[in-house]
This record gives C-alpha cells, structure tokens and sequence, in this order.
C-alpha cells in the first residue's frame, strides 16, 4: 500500500543515505502516528537492517543510546533514533536479538496505532495489524493479543497515557487486559510510572484516562490513596470525594504542578470525614491532603521543586475571600503564598469549583480578589529600575556580559518581578534571577538560529 505521510526532509536524507549503502529505513512507532494524525512531532524513530556498527559507520555523528543498539542522530531540533530491526522471542523476558525484518519488528510493538512502517524513499507503507484502521477509528488495540500487556506492564499504563493523549478510546479486550495484569504494575520503576502519570495528567483528556486508571485497578498501584474516596458521597457537590479530584484535574489549567495540585487537592478528605448534620463534612482536610500527597509525590519521586509547590497550593487551597474582603486581605493572601503562587492558587480554586458543580468558574469573591491584586501592582508600581538593588553596570561584572540592549533586558524583566513582589528587590535574589533570565535569553538565541 502507498501513502501520502509528509516526513521531513533531514529525515528523508538519513532514509536515503541508509538506501545508498544498500540498507532498508522506515519510520516507525509515535512520530509516524503524529504525523498521520496532523499532530508534530519532535523525535522521529526509524528502524532499518543495518547493525549498530554499521549505522555507526554510516553516520559519523551517531551516538550509541540506550540498551537495544539504538543510534541518536541530532539534526538541528530533531532527535532521530536509529534502530536495526528487532526480532525478540514473545515472553515476559524477551530475549532481544537482532536480524529480523520490518514485520518482526513492528510484531513486538505495543498498540496497533504503533506498529506501522512508512518508507519515505518509496512511499511505501506496511501496516500488518491494521493500525491506520485503528486510528481512522480512534481506537487503542494491542499488537497482536493481549498478551503483550502481560509481557510488559508499563504498557497499561500507556494505553490509558495515549488515551488521555489522543482522545482515542481503549477496546475492550485491551480494556480488559489492563484489569487482568493491573497488580504486575508492582514490576514496574516509580519513576517510569511517575513519568507516564505525568504525561496521561498534562493531556487534553486528563479524566479519560484517569478514568481508566481507576476502573481497570491500576490506580490502586499508583495512587491508591485517591481510591479511598470512591463512593464517598459530598453533600453539597455532585461528584464523590474521588471523582471530585479528578474532574479537579480536568478543569484547571495545563501544567503539571497545577494538574498534580488539583488531583490531590482532597485526597485527605477520606481521613477526616465526620457525619454532620447535612451529610458527611471534612475539617481540617486540607491539612490531611498535604500530609498524604507528600507522602505520594515523594513515593512516585517527584522532584522537590514540584512537590512543594503542590503542597503550597494544597495547604491553601481552601482560602477565603469575599467581595466584603478588604484589600488588607489580598496583602495578607500575598504575604502567605507570594506572588509567585497567587495566581496558581487562583487557578486550582476555579478548577475546584468547576469540578463542585458551579457553572462560573470565579464567583464574585474570586472576582473581587483578581481585582484587588490589580490594585495592589498598583501601588507597588512606584518602582522605577534605579530603586532595584541591582545597577546594570553590577550585573555586566556579577554576569561577566559585555553591555548592550541584553542588560536593559534584564533590568526590565527583574522590575517586573519586584513590582510584583517587593520582596525580591535584594542584591542577592536579583542576582541570581538576572542569571536564570540569562540562561533563558541564550538558550532562545541558539533555538530560533
Ligand atoms: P511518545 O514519544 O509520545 O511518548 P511514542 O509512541 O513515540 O510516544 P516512545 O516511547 O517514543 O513512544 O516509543 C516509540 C515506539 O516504540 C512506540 O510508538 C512503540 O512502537 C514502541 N514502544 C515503546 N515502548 C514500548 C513498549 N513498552 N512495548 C512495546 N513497544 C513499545
Ligand atoms: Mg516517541
């Protein structure tokens, strides 16, 4: 079969100068899925007959990487992996051997929608499992059987990633495969179940697969303390104390501190549950939450940066403000949390209600404090670039730069900052920000070369 799949042309040539040496090269797995889906794609994965030894002889610049005779290419932004053709006996422990063809190769890949082959040379496409079919139907299948769940766990935990990813729906015979090997996720590395975590929350679609997570079990191997509040009933929301986080994690904004803060902003509730007078109330539980995300967060070995901004936003995510609340109050708000964090907070509060029922996601209380912070800038905006502790002429020397419109760069984004919170205006702090800015200016410069 031929197709039409628009591969890049740095891609192409590496394609072609496999071609020339006598070699086959197709693209393969995510990168040919994103494509045909109109989606971009950043890495490209091609798998060709030549060995290690021979791509490395080809192409002087390849850098051996990882474990299964994959050669990197980096051409500009583009990350190309060249791999040689697999052939792993099918098992829980697949001997991995080389010498296979493009058909073994594909054969012990993970979802259909992974296993197809595109030769950008002849436009050639080889597509055995029926992967097109599936992704014209959106669908998530396993290559072959289901068996390759049981062969590799992680794999569940990818089907519900790609889900949460694609808006796709998992069939169900793969569904079902997910239920049955849920417990072998205890095979599996922390840090590789954090990071497909990572990956299904910061999606368009976080409750699908989250969702999945849940129904099939697997939760129960990652967060198993979200599961406590199943069918745990909120007299004043719609949803139970678990679906309440997950929609949580739906509503509020993309990035991954903000989707983890919303997804175990009450998951203490079950600790702290009381009968009152209208059904069950939850005091303190913002407090229980903290203490049990950081124990999870810690657990999936997230870095401590993340976790205590999560933890930050958690312990204050039941703050109250009123349209009566006078700006006194903001300032107190700010002190707590800084400027820094207002605005997350502000964020997981919406999401918090969105998730609760309300159809507005500010009331007029959060209307009144997003008001009272313009306020606030305001008065914090006397300040002009001589009052900061840092001169231009101290970060030419701190920063070893030569003067220039980089230095006015500088200055400017550090006012910013300081008009935003006072509290940064020292020589130190300035300093090291004016050095983190820096950073960021060259690492732009090389990007858009
Ligand atoms: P993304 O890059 O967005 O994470 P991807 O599908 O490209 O998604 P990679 O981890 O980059 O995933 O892997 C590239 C390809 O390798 C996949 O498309 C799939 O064909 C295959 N693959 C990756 N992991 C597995 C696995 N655990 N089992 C079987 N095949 C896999
Ligand atoms: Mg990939």
């Amino acid at each position: 079969m031929e197709l039409n799949v628009k591969i890049p042309v740095i891609v192409k040539q590496i394609c072609l100068e496999l071609n020339t040496r006598g070699h086959q090269a197709f693209v393969v797995g995510g990168a040919l899925r994103d494509i045909i889906l109109g989606r971009e794609s950043p890495d490209y994965d091609i798998a060709t007959d030549a060995l290690p030894e021979r791509i490395a002889s080809i192409f002087a610049d390849a850098i051996p990487y990882g474990n299964f005779g994959t050669m990197l290419l980096i051409r500009g932004n583009t990350k190309i992996e060249v791999t040689p053709f697999r052939d792993d006996a099918p098992g829980r422990k697949p001997h991995y051997t080389f010498g296979g063809t493009i058909y073994t190769d594909l054969a012990r890949r993970d979802f259909t929608i992974n296993s197809m082959a595109y030769d950008p040379i002849t436009g050639q496409f080889i597509d055995p499992f029926g992967g097109l079919n599936d992704l014209k139907a959106r669908t998530i299948r396993c290559t072959g059987s289901t068996k390759r769940v049981w062969e590799d766990p992680l794999r569940a935990l990818r089907a519900a990633r790609f889900q949460a990813q694609l808006g796709f729906a998992i069939e169900p015979s793969t569904m079902y495969s997910l239920k049955a090997y849920a417990s072998m996720l205890d095979t599996i590395s922390r840090e590789r179940i954090r990071d497909e975590l990572s990956k299904l929350i910061t999606s368009d679609h976080p409750f699908d697969g989250l969702v999945t997570l849940v129904v099939t079990g697997l939760m129960n191997y990652i967060i198993p303390e979200l599961m406590e509040g199943m069918g745990m009933r909120h007299f004043n929301k719609p949803a139970d104390v678990l679906e309440h986080n997950l929609l949580a994690c739906r509503y509020v904004k993309n990035s991954l501190h903000l989707r983890l803060a919303a997804l175990l902003h009450d998951v203490g509730k079950p600790g702290c549950a009381v009968e009152g007078k209208k059904g069950l109330e939850f005091p303190g539980h913002h407090l229980k939450s903290v203490e049990t995300a950081k124990h999870i967060l810690k657990n999936l070995r997230f870095d401590s940066k993340t976790i205590k901004k999560v933890l930050l936003l958690i312990e204050h995510h039941m703050f109250v403000y009123s349209p009566d609340s006078p700006l006194s109050e903001a300032r107190r708000l700010i002190s707590r949390v800084g400027w820094q964090n207002i605005y997350d907070l502000i964020e997981l509060r919406m999401a918090d209600r969105l998730a609760s029922g309300f159809n507005e996601a500010a009331g007029p209380g959060l209307k009144k404090l997003i008001n009272d912070l313009e306020e606030l800038k305001k008065e914090n905006s006397d300040y002009k670039i001589k009052d900061l502790a840092v001169s231009g002429k101290e970060l030419i020397e701190t920063l070893g730069i030569r003067s220039g419109p980089i230095v006015g760069k500088l200055l400017n984004r550090l006012l910013e900052d300081v008009i935003e919170n006072p509290e940064l205006n020292s020589k130190r702090t300035l300093l090291e920000l004016a050095e983190k800015y820096l950073k960021e200016e060259l690492y732009e410069d090389r990007h858009y070369q």
